[in-house]
C-alpha cells in the first residue's frame, strides 16, 4: 500500500482552511505565519515559497522577512523580538540554515515558545519529552497522521528510527515511544544496521542518503516511512529507500516525493493555527 502524503495533507490542510474561514464569517482575527529567510540558498527559497503557498491555501496571513546573507546575528535577534511582541503574528519560523556566521542554537531559543511552530525550542523540547502539550516538530507529527491514516496502532510494535537529529529521529522516537512502541535509534555508529532494521515492524528512514535501503535492510510487511529527501544519480528527487526494489516486500510506504514532504508543511499550517489558539 502507498501511503499518499500529497492525499493526507491535503485533508489536513482543507480542515484548517474551514476553521480558518469559520473564523473570518465570526469576524476574529486571522492567524498569521512569519517566515524569516537570510541569504539566496535555492532550496532554501522553495521551502519558503511552498510555506507561503500553504498559508494562502488555508486562508491564513503571512509574512515573509527576506534578509541578505550578511545580515548580523544581531540584527536577527532584534528582528525576531520584535516579532516575539508583535501580536498580529501567532507563528515565527527562521528557515534553517542560517549562514555561519549566526548561531543557530541562540536563535532558536530567541523564538517565543507559544510562536516556536517548528518546536525546536528548548522549552517546547523538554514538553516533548515529558509528554506534556506543547509545539511538535512538524515532520515528526506529519508521520505519525500518516500512520493514523492508515489506521496503524504502534502499540507494542518494534520502531526502528535511522537519524538522530533534534529536527527529525529524536522528535519521531519520542512520538512513537509516547505511542507505546518500541525504540530503537539507529545512526552512524550503529554496527550491523541491517540487522537492526530487519528487526523493524516500522522503520523510519531519515539519513539524507539516496536509495541507502534496499529490501535487504526490510523485514517483510514492514511499513515504511521515508523521510529522506536527496538527489538521486540523474538528478531526480528520491528518498532513503530503494522504493522499487522495497515495495513489493512491505505493507506500506511512503513515496519521494508526494510523501513525507508535504505531511511537513501542513503539519505547519497545523501548527500556526494552534499557536493562534493558544494565544
Ligand atoms: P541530519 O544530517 O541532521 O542527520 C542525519 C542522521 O543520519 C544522523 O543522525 C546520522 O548519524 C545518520 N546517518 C547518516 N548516514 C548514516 C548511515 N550510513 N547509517 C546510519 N545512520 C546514518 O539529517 P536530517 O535529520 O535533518 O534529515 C534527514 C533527511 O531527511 C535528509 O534527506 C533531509 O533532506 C530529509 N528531511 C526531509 C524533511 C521532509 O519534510 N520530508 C524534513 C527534514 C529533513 P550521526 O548522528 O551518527 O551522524
Amino acid at each position: 500500500m502507498l501511503i499518499n502524503g500529497k492525499e493526507i495533507s491535503k485533508q489536513i490542510k482543507e480542515d484548517i482552511k474551514k476553521e480558518v474561514e469559520l473564523l473570518k464569517e465570526e469576524g476574529k482575527r486571522i492567524p498569521c505565519l512569519a517566515v524569516i529567510l537570510i541569504g539566496e540558498d535555492p532550496a532554501s527559497q522553495v521551502y519558503v515559497r511552498n510555506k507561503i503557498r500553504a498559508c494562502e491555501f488555508v486562508g491564513m496571513k503571512s509574512m515573509t522577512i527576506s534578509k541578505d546573507a550578511s545580515f548580523t546575528q544581531e540584527e536577527l535577534l532584534a528582528l525576531i523580538d520584535s516579532l516575539n511582541k508583535n501580536e498580529e503574528v501567532d507563528g515565527i519560523l527562521v528557515q534553517l540554515p542560517v549562514p555561519d556566521h549566526i548561531d543557530e542554537q541562540a536563535i532558536i531559543e530567541a523564538i517565543d515558545p507559544i510562536k516556536d511552530v517548528d518546536g525546536f525550542h528548548p522549552s517546547n523540547v523538554a514538553k516533548l519529552v515529558l509528554n506534556e502539550d506543547g509545539l511538535v516538530p512538524c515532520t515528526p507529527q506529519g508521520m505519525m497522521c500518516m500512520l493514523d491514516a492508515i489506521n496503524y496502532d504502534l502499540d507494542g510494535k518494534e520502531v526502528v528510527v535511522v537519524g538522530r537529529s533534534n529536527i527529525v529521529g529524536k522528535p519521531v522516537s519520542l512520538l512513537c515511544l509516547h505511542r507505546n512502541a518500541t525504540v530503537t535509534i539507529a545512526h552512524s555508529h550503529t554496527g550491523n544496521l541491517r540487522d537492526v532494521t530487519k528487526r523493524a515492524d516500522v522503520l523510519i528512514a531519515a539519513i539524507g542518503k539516496p536509495k541507502f535501503f534496499d529490501s535487504s535492510y526490510v523485514k517483510e510487511g514492514a511499513v515504511v516511512l521515508d523521510v529522506g529527501m536527496n538527489r538521486d544519480e540523474n538528478n531526480k528527487l528520491c528518498g532513503d529507500v530503494d522504493f522499487d526494489d522495497v515495495v513489493d516486500k512491505v505493507q506500506a510506504i511512503t513515496p519521494v516525493p508526494g510523501g513525507v514532504g508535504p505531511m511537513t508543511i501542513a503539519l505547519l499550517m497545523s501548527n500556526t493555527l494552534k499557536s493562534y489558539k493558544a494565544r
